[in-house]
């Protein structure tokens, strides 16, 4: 993807107040992300773990999502796959629940995904991360034609927020 700005990840959230995008926590390494290799940049609140973000650009626009990773009250099953990027890798899978934007937001509604606890997946995808062993089933998809579906999963789910 291209490389993104903080003043341009701030801007891009669909789903927080102004207020909200100003303040959160946006990485400082930005320079240094491997953005060749990104289908979107995802991140983790160092300070808030239970937070995450994403963004990723869509339409040629920045699109962010504030993601929150509430705390599993069941043990969840040990091997969850990632709606994105269809891996199950050994670090694990988040529930991760975005609330809507707009006024669906604001009146308490949110959606739901499985998600790489680490948001890495970009790198699963590619191998430049290794996702443990057996943590993608073998498919005969070319490299493109994942990221394609990966891409359409994120697509995907970004509607359901933002709808
Ligand atoms: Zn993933």
């Amino acid at each position: 993807m291209t490389p993104l700005t903080e003043q341009d990840i701030r801007a891009a959230f669909v789903n927080c107040s102004k207020g909200e995008a100003k303040r959160l926590t946006v990485p400082r390494d930005l320079a240094d992300r491997p953005w060749d290799d990104l289908d979107y940049l995802g991140w983790r609140d160092p300070r808030a773990p239970d937070r995450a973000y994403l963004v990723t650009v869509l339409d040629g626009r920045p699109t962010a999502l504030a993601l929150r990773c509430p705390t599993p009250t069941a043990r969840q099953p040990r091997r969850t796959m990632c709606a994105m990027c269809l891996t199950t890798p050994t670090s694990g899978v988040s529930l991760m629940v975005a609330r809507k934007a707009g006024k669906a937001g604001q009146q308490g509604n949110s959606v739901g995904t499985y998600l790489c606890s680490d948001l890495a997946c970009s790198l699963y995808l590619r191998g430049k991360k290794d996702a443990g062993a057996g943590a993608r089933l073998p498919e005969s998809l070319t490299l493109e034609e994942k990221i394609q579906r990966t891409m359409g999963n994120l697509a995907g789910f970004i509607a359901t927020v933002t709808a």
